[in-house]
């Protein structure tokens, strides 16, 4: 007898269960499985054989869900590196691999059966319950537990299934998605056949018939039914006609939905390296082969070429005959960073990202393993995409915390996950930024990552310094009486640009009008009643929005507390900045680029594209205008408020507002002329302010390196955050006091010195969605061991590497 370990989807199970397999079976590796859990049935990935069973007892594998294996056994070493180091679930990582729509549940089905004459003896509620399942034969469990809660639901299906009225069994629910297949017509018949069929058929007046016959028969493959349809005006009932004379078949054909097919793309050839570029690659291709893959970090101010560089490097890895992957934060956000790509490698390039229809996920999915693309594109995700022979994976813009997933398990890294895959296939990793991670940056410092850079940028007037920044104290304004958004020269500025008929980009690091609203008497704040975080004022609507949960309400004439009418609207957004550039300016054209009006499926694109389009002289925007755009006719990029985030009570808000000053800075000037950016800020001596005003990434790295060795941040220990989160305020404080104590005397029992604890304190956002939320950072160098054999109870979640806020 053979065993299988099987990872199985059900939440809270860690590790693999021991199944037996049938002699009548042939299981493989990563295959998926159907197994019994419990009283239930599930899914489950294969992730290990062995002629041994791991336990005493074990059930047998029902029966196989796919005849061939979903993952590679290296897909497999990776999700059980995913499952140690971040934590979670086995199945949670294998998820992350598996097609899309491939999970299914089972569903309950509870059907009537036997003689309904006892009836009289039910009670109302049973009645009902019996009418539901009456009208359509079947109901689900999930039905009842709609119309009763899933108490009742229980009890009364118990009684009815006991009392021998209904049966209750188990289906699987029906494939979310499926191949897509369209009609095709294709001729049967051979060449004498058709020859005398068309005599035949213009003798007796059926020249349709002959029309469409003769035409098949010059092409050199089967055609769609529309298609032949629309070319030769011919109704479907003439196909048909020949269909059943047997001289064509309809045959559904597999066709792709394919997610570019609304964009067209020229081809491009490759430009000739400038210098730098040329010193760059060369010392990528120096270090490519030796040893062990490298990781590089190719760090380049915005606009020096480094996609230049990733085109160069994946050609390189196409003439293999391998594949890459090539992350970047936000797909959305980045169409033109597909395009390049697709102009330049036409035919070969998958996109994956969750905003595609479920269809085109399933048919991209499918592409990428049968090795029809040489390059996947798409977010974090796309790190576990199924192409055949991984060569190469690049990470865009590798500082962006898009790459970590925060709000389901598993919580990876896609850089650390990816530095590990490459690993595992033997592929080179290159990271990409203008702007670092500061962890990033002292890897490759200590000579972890091969350093390469680029230090000039390209425009077409060849190499071209970066643009001025003049940052501005707002508290001058202040005193000077100007209590405007502007300040005097940012309005100066604009002004000029605008009548130099040149683009300006605005820049706000939040959304809505006012961030907060409170009683200039009282200090009253509205806050969200259920998450506790300020609520936030839309002008449009006149309504305050919690950004998180998304919890909406009028905005109120007077203080609920004082019941006094003076409410202050504290703070700017987009809005209110489009209302007094609308004033200030009333010719110029203005766009706004906030997650409020982008809501729609290619909005983005269609965004960019009227701005680059010179339809608006103006775009005002949050955080989305810094990811990587590259707009030639922008000369002015302001920047609103540059203490928006400085203030965060997070180590790494420093490096965040850095980051994010720098990337907008690097928007203008990246055409034909020279470009000039203005920071507001009352802040104007902060070091983060400051070297990004200087475009100086090392000064700025030197200070913050310092800060984090002296206060024990990372790079230099390891955080691991564990938050509770309850209804109930005083138990979740409760909870998180014993939690903590459990994990000192651990620490007492395994004799670990390294290791000391944050908290517990209530979490940044302390209520999210009407549950209280309490906070533990373990902070220690090398805890993977001690972490491991932690058992967390349930309300627990445990968040690994975090990156949000501290
Ligand atoms: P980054 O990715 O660092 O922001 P890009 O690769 O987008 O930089 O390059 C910036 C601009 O310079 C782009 O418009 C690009 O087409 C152009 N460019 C890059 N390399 C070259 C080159 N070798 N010759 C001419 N133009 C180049
Ligand atoms: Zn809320």
């Amino acid at each position: 007898m053979s065993y299988a370990e099987v990872a199985v989807n059900s939440p809270g199970s860690r590790s693999s269960f021991c199944y037996a397999i049938p002699s009548k079976l042939n299981i493989d590796v990563g295959q998926a499985v159907w197994v019994p859990f419990g009283a239930r049935v599930i899914q489950g990935i294969v992730v290990g054989l062995s002629e041994q069973p791991s336990v005493q007892a074990t059930k047998e594998i029902l029966e196989p869900a796919t005849d061939y294996p979903l993952l590679s056994p290296m897909q497999i070493e990776l999700a059980q590196w995913v499952s140690e180091h971040y934590l979670c679930p086995l199945f949670d990582a294998i998820a992350l691999m598996l097609p899309p729509g491939f999970q299914r549940q089972t569903i309950t089905y509870l059907r009537l059966v036997g003689c309904q004459d006892s009836l009289p003896s039910l009670t109302p509620e049973q009645r009902q319950a019996l009418h539901l399942i009456e009208k359509t034969g079947k109901a689900s469990l999930k039905e009842l537990e709609r119309k009763f809660g899933a108490k009742k639901a229980k009890q009364l299906t118990d009684q009815l299934v006991h009392r021998q009225l209904i049966t209750m069994n188990q289906e699987l629910e029906p494939p979310r998605v499926k191949p897509k297949t369209i009609p095709y017509v294709k001729l049967t018949a051979d060449k004498d056949e058709i020859k005398s069929e068309m005599t035949r058929l213009n003798k007796c007046r059926a020249y349709r018939q002959a029309e469409l016959l003769d035409f098949l028969n010059q092409q050199t493959q089967p055609i769609p039914v529309n298609e032949l349809r629309s070319r030769l005006h011919c109704p479907l009932a003439v196909i048909r006609t020949l269909e059943n004379h047997h001289l064509v078949s309809i045959e559904p054909v597999h066709v792709r939905r394919d997610p570019m097919s609304h964009l067209s793309f020229t081809p491009t050839s490759p430009p000739v390296f400038t210098l730098s570029q040329q010193a760059a690659w060369k010392s990528i291709q120096d270090n490519w082969n030796r040893g062990s893959p490298p990781v590089f970090l190719l760090f380049g101010v915005t606009g020096s070429g480094k996609t230049e560089i990733y085109l160069g490097a994946l050609a390189k890895v196409i003439a293999t005959g391998r594949q890459s992957a090539c992350l970047v934060p936000e797909i959305a956000l980045t169409p033109q960073t597909v395009d390049r790509f697709a102009s330049r490698f036409p035919g070969r390039v998958a996109v994956l990202h969750s905003g595609l229809s479920p269809g085109e996920q399933f048919d991209e999915w499918q592409w990428i393993k049968e090795g029809n693309c040489d390059v996947v594109i798409g977010p974090r995700s796309a790190l576990f995409a199924p192409l055949p022979d991984l060569g190469l994976i690049i990470i865009d813009e590798e500082h962006e915390w898009t790459y970590k997933q925060e709000d389901r398990s598993p919580r990876y890294h896609a850089r650390d996950v990816a530095i590990r895959l490459a690993r595992l296939s033997d592929a080179v990793v290159i990271l990409g930024s203008a702007t670092p991670d500061i962890e990033t940056f002292h890897k490759a410092q200590l000579g972890q990552y091969h350093l390469v850079e680029l230090r000039e940028r390209i425009t077409p007037r060849g190499y071209s310094p970066l643009p001025e920044v003049n940052i501005i104290d707002m508290k001058e304004e202040l005193r000077a009486g100007n209590t405007s958004l502007f300040s005097r020269s940012l309005l100066a500025v604009m002004k000029e640009t605008l009548r130099r008929d040149e683009q300006v980009i605005l820049f706000l690091n939040r959304r809505g009008t006012a961030t907060f609203v409170q009683c200039r008497d009282c200090g009253f704040v509205f806050r969200c009643p259920r998450c506790s975080i300020a609520l936030t004022y839309h002008s449009m609507e006149r309504k305050l929005t919690c950004h998180r949960c998304h919890y909406s309400t009028p905005v109120p004439q007077a203080c609920p507390q004082c019941l006094n009418r003076r409410l202050k609207f504290f703070g700017i957004g987009t809005q209110r900045i489009e209302d007094e550039v609308k004033c200030l300016f009333p010719q110029a054209r203005l766009l706004r680029w906030d997650k409020d009006v982008t809501t729609k499926r290619h909005a983005h694109e269609e965004l960019l594209t009227a701005f680059r389009d010179r339809k608006a002289d103006v775009l005002i925007g949050t955080q989305m205008i810094a990811k990587g755009l590259d707009m030639p006719q922008v000369t002015l990029a302001g920047i609103i408020s540059a203490d928006t985030g400085l203030n965060f009570p997070d180590f790494r808000a420093g490096e965040r507002a850095f980051q994010l000053l720098c990337q907008v800075a690097g928007r203008a000037g990246r055409g034909l002329k020279a470009g000039e950016v203005i920071i507001q800020t009352y802040s104007p001596d902060n070091y983060a302010i400051q070297s990004a005003a200087k475009h100086d990434y090392l000064g700025f790295y030197n200070q913050e390196i310092e800060y984090r060795r002296r206060y024990d941040y990372p790079p230099f220990s390891q955080f691991t955050r564990l938050v509770y989160a309850h209804t109930n305020n005083e138990l979740c404080r409760r909870e998180a006091e014993r939690m903590s104590q459990v994990i000192l005397n651990e620490k007492e029992r395994t004799g670990i010195t390294n290791l000391s604890l944050i908290g517990p304190v209530p979490a940044f956002a302390a209520r999210v969605r009407g549950r209280y939320r309490w906070q533990i950072i373990i902070r220690g160098n090398d805890l993977d061991q001690f972490l491991s054999q932690m058992a967390l109870p349930q309300g627990w979640t445990v968040d690994v590497d975090p990156v949000g806020i501290i």
